[in-house]
């Protein structure tokens, strides 16, 4: 099988689609929440879907979310207006250099990495003249991986950050706008290098201290590993929740936003020996401020729906 087509999707009635072909890369949580959202929302007259393994292909073409599915990147891009890289970060670059001969002049070219500097350096070299590259970044998951894992109302009230380059097309980044908006996002446009910084503080040190506090857990011997399991509750459970994200794709997001990483755990290690030092000492009113302060936080983000 190199190709398969499924019957067309229903677009909602009244409304224009945005693009007519898009191309997924890669449909795990995020490829296939965007082809579900696609066809929902009648984004696209056609999603053309590709990923590198057969098991996963076999598995989307029974979830049949794809109006046609290809074994290789070349089928999926050929005449597409609108192509997502949806894999981890560090396949990027691979998969930019695979579907550049067969890219349709005019095309938008974009991503979903969590990361967007190292996107930037590893995809933007293989982009032919005349072809749009818009990285992008949905603030909008969950632990869970695979094609199994998507859902149409993933995007719904997120954010989306999208990092134009300089001198590119403003009608090309409105159209790819419009695309995430249809999807339920709002949009936000930074350079890449500042979304690397919010996002290392925001999502990456959570998920590094997540995966710590787990890590030091699992490492305690076994009378203590069982009552921290029954205990979960008191805490830790969310922690696992977080540290149960994909590990593929955990690994390329510390491996290629390094610099901003380090950065802020650097900070962090330096607040942490502070509230360490005030528990040593006994200073009630640090501990109690400091509490204070990041319980505020909190109500601001829920405040700002994004709880
Ligand atoms: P996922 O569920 O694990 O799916 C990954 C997809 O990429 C699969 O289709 C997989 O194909 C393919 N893939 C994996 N390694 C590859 C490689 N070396 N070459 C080519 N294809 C490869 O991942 P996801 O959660 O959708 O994440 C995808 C991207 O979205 C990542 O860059 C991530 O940083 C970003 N993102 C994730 C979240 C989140 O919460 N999960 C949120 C925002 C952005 P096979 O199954 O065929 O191997």
């Amino acid at each position: 099988m190199s190709t398969q087509e499924n019957t067309p999707q229903e677009n909602t009635p009244g409304t224009e689609p945005v693009f007519n072909r898009i191309a997924l890369i890669g449909a795990g949580l995020i490829g296939s929440s965007l082809a579900w959202a696609s066809r929902k929302k009648g984004l696209a007259r056609h999603v053309a879907v590709t990923s590198r393994s057969a098991a996963t292909r076999q598995r989307i073409a029974e979830l049949g979310f794809a109006d046609s599915l290809h074994e290789d990147i070349k089928g999926a891009v050929t005449d597409a207006d609108l192509v997502i890289v949806c894999t981890p970060v560090g396949a990027c670059g691979a998969a930019a250099e695979a579907m550049a001969p067969y890219l349709k002049p005019g095309a938008i070219v974009t991503d979903v990495g969590s990361v967007k500097q190292a996107v930037v350096r590893d995809m933007g070299p293989h982009i032919p003249e005349g072809v749009h590259f818009i990285p992008g970044h949905p603030i909008a998951g969950t632990e869970h991986s695979g094609p199994d894992a998507g859902f149409a109302e993933l995007f719904e009230g997120r954010w989306c950050i999208l990092t134009p380059l300089p001198g590119d097309d403003p009608a090309a980044t409105a159209k790819l706008r419009r695309f995430w908006e249809g999807a339920g996002s709002m949009i936000e446009e930074m350079d890449a290098e500042h979304h690397d910084k919010v996002l290392a503080i925001t999502s990456h040190l959570p998920h590094l201290i997540a995966y710590t506090i787990v890590g030091t857990a699992v490492g305690l011997e076994e009378s203590t590993k069982n009552e921290v399991i029954k205990f979960s509750a008191s805490g830790f459970r969310d922690f696992t929740r977080i540290a149960a994200s994909d590990p593929v794709m955990w690994r390329d997001i510390f491996l290629n936003n390094r610099e901003a990483v380090l950065e802020m755990l650097q900070r962090f290690s330096e607040d942490i020996t502070h509230l360490q030092r005030a528990i040593r000492w006994g200073e009630a009113d640090t501990l109690e401020q400091m509490f204070t302060r990041t319980r505020a936080i909190r109500r601001g983000i829920i405040e700002a729906k994004q709880a």
